[in-house]
C-alpha cells in the first residue's frame, strides 16, 4: 500500500544527494577533461601546466568516479574535490605572482581568467558547504589570494615600480571578491533559512497527518484523500468503494491485557493490513479501533471480498498475543452520492454487522440495505 500525502524528508535527502552525485560526477570529469586539453595546448615554456595539470586531470577524474558511485563517501568527496580545485587556484595565483617575470607581463593573464578563477572558487565555498563552513572556506580562500597577491606586489615594488594600472586593477579585483563573499554569504543565509522552512513545515504536515501510534494517515488526511479519490472517480467514472473495519470488543482487550497491550494490537493490526493491500489501496486510522480503506477501481463485490481478506487474516493468528475479530462495512460510490453519503452507508453497514453479531463483513449496494451479510 502507498502512503498518499505524505513524503518522508528522508527520502528528500535521498533524491538530492543522488542528483549531487550524477552533479559531480559531469563537472568532475569535464573539469578533467578541461585540463587535459590545457596541458596539451600548453604554451612551451608554461612549467607549470607542464607539470601539474595532468595528474591533476587524474585526480579529478578519480573523484568524479567516486562520487558517481552509489556508496561512494560524498562529504568525503566534496572535500576532496575542494581542496585539490583550491590547491589548483591558488598554486597557479601564486606561480603568476612569484614565478611567471614581472608583474606587468602576467596581469593581462590574470585579468583575462584567473580571478575569474578565484571568484568561481569563492561562490564554489557557499555552494558545497553550509552557511558557516562555507564562509569559513572562502574566507580563508580570500586571505590567501590576497597574501599571494600582496607579496608579489611587494617583491616587484622592491625591484622596481609597479605600474599604477597594475595595483589599481589589483585593488579593484580583491574589492570585488570581498563584495563577492559578503553577497554569496547573504544568500546562503537565505538559502538555509529557507531550508530549515520547508523541513519544518514538511514536519508539521506529517505530524498533522499521521496517527502516532500506528504511523498511518489519520482521520484529517483520510478525508482528503478520500475526498480526491472520489473527485477522480467521478471524473472518469470509475469504481470506488470504502471498507470501514472495527474491532469487536475491544475494549475487553484492555480490560483483560492492560491499554499498552491494546496499543501493540493497533500498531500490528495497521502492519498487517499495509501488507495485505494493493498499492492503489488507501489505509487509514479513522478512530479508536476503526480503520478506514479507499479502494479506487473497485466495485462493491471486489471490495467485499478484500474485506473478507482483511476479516480473515485477523482471526487467522493472533496480533500481539491476542486473539481477535473485526466487523466490516463495505460501501460503493453510486450515482448522486457524495463523500459523506457514502461513508454514511459503510458505517450503517458496520453497525448492521455488529448488530448481527460482529466478525462479518456487510456489503451495502448503492443507498439499498444490508445485501450481503456473510461471517
Ligand atoms: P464493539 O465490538 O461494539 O466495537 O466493542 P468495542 O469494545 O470495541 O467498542 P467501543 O467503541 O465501546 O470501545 C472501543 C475501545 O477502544 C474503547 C477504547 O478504550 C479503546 N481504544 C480506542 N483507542 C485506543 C487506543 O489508542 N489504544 C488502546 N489501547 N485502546 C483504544
Ligand atoms: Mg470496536
Ligand atoms: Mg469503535
Amino acid at each position: 500500500m502507498k502512503r498518499e500525502g505524505i513524503t518522508s524528508i528522508e527520502q528528500e535527502e535521498q533524491r538530492f544527494r543522488a542528483v549531487k552525485r550524477r552533479v559531480y560526477r559531469i563537472a568532475l570529469v569535464v573539469s578533467a577533461l578541461i585540463l587535459l586539453l590545457s596541458w596539451v595546448l600548453r604554451a612551451p615554456d608554461d612549467a607549470f601546466i607542464a607539470h601539474a595539470y595532468l595528474p591533476l586531470a587524474l585526480v579529478l577524474a578519480g573523484l568524479g568516479i567516486v562520487a558517481g558511485t552509489r556508496a561512494g563517501p560524498l562529504e568525503k568527496v566534496e572535500s576532496a574535490m575542494f581542496f585539490v580545485i583550491t590547491a589548483l587556484v591558488l598554486a597557479r595565483l601564486f606561480w603568476h605572482f612569484h614565478l611567471a617575470g614581472p608583474l606587468a607581463d602576467q596581469i593581462m593573464p590574470l585579468a583575462a581568467g584567473h580571478y575569474w578563477a578565484v571568484a568561481a572558487l569563492l561562490v564554489g565555498c557557499f555552494v558545497l558547504f553550509d552557511r558557516y563552513r562555507g564562509l569559513a572556506a572562502a574566507l580563508a580562500v580570500l586571505a590567501v589570494a590576497v597574501l599571494i597577491a600582496f607579496s608579489g606586489i611587494a617583491r616587484d615594488l622592491t625591484g622596481g615600480a609597479v605600474p599604477a594600472e597594475v595595483l589599481g586593477y589589483l585593488l579593484r579585483v580583491h574589492l570585488f571578491l570581498i563584495v563577492l563573499v559578503a553577497l554569496a554569504s547573504a544568500a546562503t543565509v537565505l538559502r538555509d533559512h529557507h531550508r530549515r522552512l520547508l523541513i519544518r513545515a514538511e514536519v508539521l504536515d506529517q505530524w498533522a497527518n499521521t496517527d502516532a501510534l500506528t504511523g498511518l494517515p489519520n482521520r484529517r488526511a483520510a478525508e482528503r484523500v478520500l475526498r480526491r479519490r472520489w473527485l477522480e472517480a467521478q471524473r472518469h467514472e470509475r469504481p470506488m468503494s470504502v471498507i470501514l473495519l472495527d474491532l469487536d470488543h475491544f475494549k475487553n482487550v484492555n480490560d483483560t491485557y492492560g491499554h499498552a497491550t491494546g496499543d501493540r494490537v493497533l500498531e500490528g493490526l495497521g502492519q498487517r493490513l499495509t501488507a495485505l493491500l494493493r498499492e492503489s489501496d488507501f489505509l487509514a486510522r479513522w478512530g479508536g479501533e476503526e480503520f478506514l480503506i479507499v479502494a479506487p477501481e473497485t466495485g462493491v463485490r471486489e471490495a467485499a471480498h478484500l474485506a473478507e481478506r482483511c476479516r480473515a487474516e485477523i482471526t487467522n493468528e493472533p496480533i500481539a498475543g491476542v486473539d481477535l475479530t473485526a466487523t466490516f462495512g463495505v460501501a460503493e460510490v453510486g450515482s448522486g452520492d457524495d463523500v459523506d453519503t457514502l461513508l454514511a452507508r459503510a458505517d450503517a453497514m458496520l453497525y448492521a454487522g455488529k448488530e448481527g453479531g460482529r466478525n462479518r463483513v456487510v456489503t451495502a449496494e448503492e443507498a439499498s440495505e444490508p445485501s450481503r451479510v456473510a461471517g
